[in-house]
C-alpha cells in the first residue's frame, strides 16, 4: 500500500458499523449547507460531495437510495425554514423573563419614582430594584414579577447605585436635598441589613462566577465596609449642608 491508498486509521471499524440514517442525513445537510446552490443543488452533485467528505460511509449508497434520503432531508429543511419564518413573524412581546427584543434583563435601582412595571403595571418608588432593558425600555419589578435571588454582584450594584446618588446629591443645593439624602441613607441601612442577612453559602450558590466560600466572605466583608464608608460620607454631607444653611 502507498501512503495515498492506505485507508485512514479507524476506517475498518467504521465500515463494520455503517452510519445510521440520522448520521447520513446530517452529512447530506452539511453538504447542502456548503454547496453554492444550496437546496437547489441536484442529487448527483450532492452525492459526489458527500462521498468526498465521507469516502467510507457512502460507498454503498447508490443514486436511487440517495435521492430518497435527499428528498427527506430537503423536506425537513423546508419545514424548519417555514417554522422559523412563522416564529420571526410573531409579534415581539416582553415578559417577566425577557424584553421584547430578547436582550436579557439587567438589575438596577430606580432613580426616580415614575417607573412602572411592564408586566404587573405597579408603580415603584425611587430606589426600588427592577430588572430592565434600556434598548426596549422594558422594566419588570423585583419580588412580585422577577425573582430576587440576591447575589454579590446585585449587592455591589445596589451599593454603587447608592454611591452615585449620594455623589449627585452632595453637589446639589436644591431645597429638598436633605430629604432625598435621608431617603438614600435609609436605603443604605436597608442594604446593610441585606448584607448582614446574606448567607455566605447562598452567595456562593447564586454567584454567576465560580467562587469559594472564602471569596464570598471576603467580598461580603468588603461590601459592609464600603456601605459603612458611604454612611460616613452621607453624615459628612449632612454636616456640610447644615453649615451652609447657617452661613446663608
Ligand atoms: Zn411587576
Ligand atoms: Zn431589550
Amino acid at each position: 500500500l502507498t501512503a495515498a491508498s492506505r485507508p485512514p486509521p479507524g476506517s475498518a471499524r467504521k465500515a463494520a458499523a455503517p452510519m445510521s440514517d440520522a448520521a447520513l442525513a446530517a452529512a447530506v445537510r452539511a453538504a447542502i449547507a456548503v454547496h453554492p446552490e444550496g437546496l437547489e443543488a441536484g442529487p448527483s452533485t450532492l452525492l459526489t460531495a458527500v462521498k468526498e467528505a465521507h469516502p467510507d460511509d457512502f460507498t454503498g449508497v447508490g443514486i436511487q437510495k440517495f435521492k430518497k434520503l435527499l428528498s427527506k432531508v430537503k423536506a425537513q429543511i423546508k419545514e424548519e425554514e417555514e417554522a422559523a419564518r412563522i416564529e420571526a413573524a410573531k409579534p415581539k412581546v416582553g415578559s417577566k423573563e425577557n424584553c421584547p427584543g430578547r436582550h436579557g434583563l439587567k438589575r438596577f435601582l430606580t432613580n426616580h419614582s415614575s417607573y412602572c412595571c411592564d408586566t404587573c403595571r405597579c408603580y415603584l418608588p425611587e430606589g426600588a430594584p427592577m430588572w430592565g432593558c434600556r434598548i426596549c425600555d422594558w422594566d419588570v419589578c423585583e419580588g412580585r414579577c422577577h425573582p430576587a435571588g440576591t447575589t454579590l454582584s446585585d449587592l455591589r450594584a445596589d451599593l454603587s447605585g447608592l454611591e452615585t446618588r449620594v455623589e449627585a446629591l452632595a453637589s446639589q443645593s436644591a431645597p429638598d436635598v436633605k430629604t432625598r439624602l435621608a431617603l438614600v441613607e435609609a436605603e443604605v441601612h436597608k442594604l446593610e441589613k441585606n448584607l448582614d442577612n446574606a448567607v455566605v453559602a447562598d452567595l456562593v450558590k447564586f454567584s454567576a462566577l465560580r467562587i469559594t466560600e472564602d471569596d464570598a466572605r471576603k467580598q461580603k466583608k468588603a461590601l459592609i465596609a464600603d456601605s459603612e464608608a458611604l454612611l460616613a460620607k452621607i453624615e459628612g454631607t449632612f454636616a456640610k449642608l447644615q453649615l451652609s444653611e447657617v452661613e446663608a
